[in-house]
């Protein structure tokens, strides 16, 4: 059968947050680009961020300044952060959010006026530009809404609503294709009828969100298995950071269908507290000496801080994501846990019925829907949910250029940007921030290219015979494997991790691999989600073995890795980026060491040399 083709100088493959802010600059470029996604159009991980987006604007205190919101984004990452990402992030994200707000986003309002901002943990300052809870939605809503406003420009001026801009959604991509090392084009298929679809195209913007989905108790819904990170590395590109993994602190426990959707640090950012099981608020025990100095020892200067932030300290809850999740781990092992297996978040006595439905809507509506349980009235019960990937693809900080010529990334599939730890709100930013340059990155390649590569016959046949393969067969189940994968990931190379489980989990990985190429799917290719996900495996099976066999190597403990039998931060870990590169097929995973450029100099001096000392080895401090 005839594979359906088309050509465009950009695709972008996703349409969340990072791909819409992509394709919108790419087509501003003048660049004829296709916006790719596995669901529908408007359905991406973007369009459930409830905290935020990230940007030092100081409205609500004036204070705040990318200076200081750079600072608070590499403390967060522990200092492994691309420097010059959290640079660009914090010196753009206040820029890309006014941008939002002319094309129409309409978010919470100061008294004054202003955009308003929230707390959040790991921000010095009230930080993240908000709608209540639902400000990916509004963010998404903005971008999608911009996109149509081009294309009736493209309209008027070319007679053609998609003459430059064309949303193919539904739509999976399975492999890129190269010609001559470089990027030509992309071959996906259609989820309702299995047909296949080919992009001939020079440049590609991956921006296809993250891998929860290797995971059993995630945050993460159905189209989060890696792809993206997966067709980088297939293509020949590098992932780095793979074993940094955001356990979110707040998932839901109970009931056993709904454990790890997403409880918004919101509501920790808006004065609610947690207790075990013995009613204390016990991360007051769990301060690291590096944030010693930065956060209230008791809960009487904790409280006061919701309303006077000059003269005092900021509760302990709010703490970088990673110091909640451990925390709430222990107290739970410790056998201080709620009868579910989580701790109780309590936001019923602190602030009144009316105002947490205004301020928390959403999670007034999940937990009464999905739980029974009514916000304002009682303590919700909580645990460590997999929710982000801080490692992704490794890119050029200023383009967002992979090592793959013609390949880009942005958003949660990139890399670098936050180091060890993601902070809360800024992944929002990111994605517009990094979003554009990618965007810019990728029209300027295209620019620049003297000729199109052309795609080969030989190519489009071996994409196409990879993806029938397990219509061919009828072997395993994908859902087993699936379902083993999951368990594993969670169970041997989770939260806590030590060297003879995730040696564990890679042998079974190492099986997994081997039963995957037996995997089959009944059924044809009218929409068969049998054959979707057992060709999203081969991606979960790559990502996987990528952070297992990182977090093997990483011999200490920081951010959202943490090693029982390397407890602490080593400062000369710190210097060192894992970078994960594969074979064409997949078969071989190697990963290596590579030394970090150091920090600039003018960025360094905005930190006080007692700070770098908990950081930086002695060599770098002289
Ligand atoms: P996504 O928004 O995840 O979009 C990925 C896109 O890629 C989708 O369109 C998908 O269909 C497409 N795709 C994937 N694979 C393929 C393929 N093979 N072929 C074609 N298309 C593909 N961050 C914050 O900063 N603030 C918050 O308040 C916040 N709250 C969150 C709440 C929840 C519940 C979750 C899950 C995350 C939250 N985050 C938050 C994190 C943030 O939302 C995500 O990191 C971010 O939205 C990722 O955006 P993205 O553009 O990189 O990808």
């Amino acid at each position: 059968m005839e594979i359906e083709r088309h050509e465009y100088d950009v695709v972008v493959i996703g349409a969340g947050g990072a791909g819409l802010r992509a394709a919108i600059e790419a087509r501003q470029q003048g660049k004829r680009t296709a916006i790719v996604c596995k669901s529908l159009f408007g359905k991406a991980h973007t369009v459930m961020a409830e905290g935020g987006a990230a940007a030092a604007m100081g409205n609500v205190n004036p204070d705040d300044n990318w200076m200081v919101h750079f600072r608070d984004t590499m403390r967060g990452g522990k200092f492994l952060n691309n420097w010059r990402m959290a640079e660009l992030h914090a010196k753009e994200a206040p820029d890309r959010v006014w941008e939002l707000e002319a094309w129409g986003a309409l978010f919470d309002r100061t008294k004054d006026g202003k955009i308003s901002q929230r707390n959040f943990g790991g921000h010095e300052y009230p930080r993240l530009a908000h709608v209540g809870d639902r400000t990916g939605l509004e963010l998404i809503r903005t971008l999608q809404q911009r996109v149509v406003a081009l294309q009736q420009e493209d309209y008027e001026n070319h007679g053609d609503y998609e003459a430059y801009i064309k949303v193919f959604s539904e739509c999976t991509v399975t492999r890129l294709l190269k010609e001559n090392d470089a990027i030509a084009g992309a071959f996906g298929y259609w989820r309702e009828t299995g047909n296949f679809v080919l992009f001939d195209a020079p440049a590609v913007v991956l921006a296809t969100g993250g891998i929860g989905k290797s995971y059993v108790v995630t945050s993460n819904s159905w189209e989060y298995t890696g792809d993206g990170h997966a067709l980088a590395l297939l293509a020949g590109a590098k992932l780095i950071n793979m074993e940094f993994i955001q356990f979110h602190p707040t998932g839901m426990v109970w009931p056993p269908s709904v454990r790890g959707i997403l409880v918004t640090e919101s509501v920790r950012g808006d004065g609610g507290v947690l207790r075990n099981s013995l009613g204390e608020r016990f991360m007051f025990n769990y301060i690291p000496e590096v944030f010693k100095d930065k956060y209230a020892t008791t809960e009487e200067e904790g409280d006061r801080w919701y309303t006077d932030q000059a003269n005092n300290r900021r509760p302990p809850e709010l703490l970088p994501r990673d110091e909640v999740a451990r925390a709430i781990n222990s107290e739970v092992k410790a056998g201080r846990g709620s009868p579910q297996g989580g701790v109780f978040l309590d936001v019923s006595t602190r602030l009144p019925a009316a105002e947490i439905i205004k301020r928390l809507p959403s999670m007034h509506h999940q937990f009464k829907e999905l739980a029974d349980v009514d916000i304002t009235a009682e303590p919700m019960q909580v645990g460590p949910t997999c929710h982000y990937i801080m490692g992704g693809v490794e890119v050029d900080a200023d383009t967002g250029a992979a090592a793959v010529p013609g390949l880009f990334a942005a958003g949660e599939v990139s890399g670098g940007m936050h180091g060890s730890n993601r902070l809360g709100g800024n992944s929002l930013s990111d994605l517009l921030v990094f979003g554009r340059r990618a965007g810019a990155g990728a029209s300027a390649y295209v620019d620049s290219l003297p000729a199109r590569p052309a795609v080969s016959q030989e190519s489009v046949d071996s994409a196409r015979a990879e993806a029938l393969a397990p219509l061919e067969r009828s072997g395993e189940n994908p859902y087993e494997v699936h379902a083993e994968l999951q368990r594993t990931m969670n169970d041997l190379v989770g939260i806590i991790r030590r060297a003879e489980e995730i040696s564990e989990a890679l042998e079974v990985v190492e099986k997994l691999k081997e039963r995957v190429h037996l995997v089959g799917a009944a059924g044809g290719r009218v929409y068969n989600p049998g054959w979707h996900l057992a060709l999203d495996l081969r991606n979960m099976l790559l990502v996987s073995e990528c952070v297992a066999k990182a977090a093997l190597l990483r011999e200490e403990s920081r951010g959202g890795h943490t090693r029982d039998d390397f407890p602490g931060m080593n400062p000369e870990w710190r210097r060192k980026l894992l970078v994960c590169s594969a074979t064409a097929d997949g078969s071989a995973v190697t990963v290596e060491e590579k030394i970090q450029p150091a920090m600039r100099e003018d960025l360094l001096n905005l930190f006080e040399v007692s700070e770098l000392k908990k950081y930086l080895t002695d060599e770098e401090l002289s």
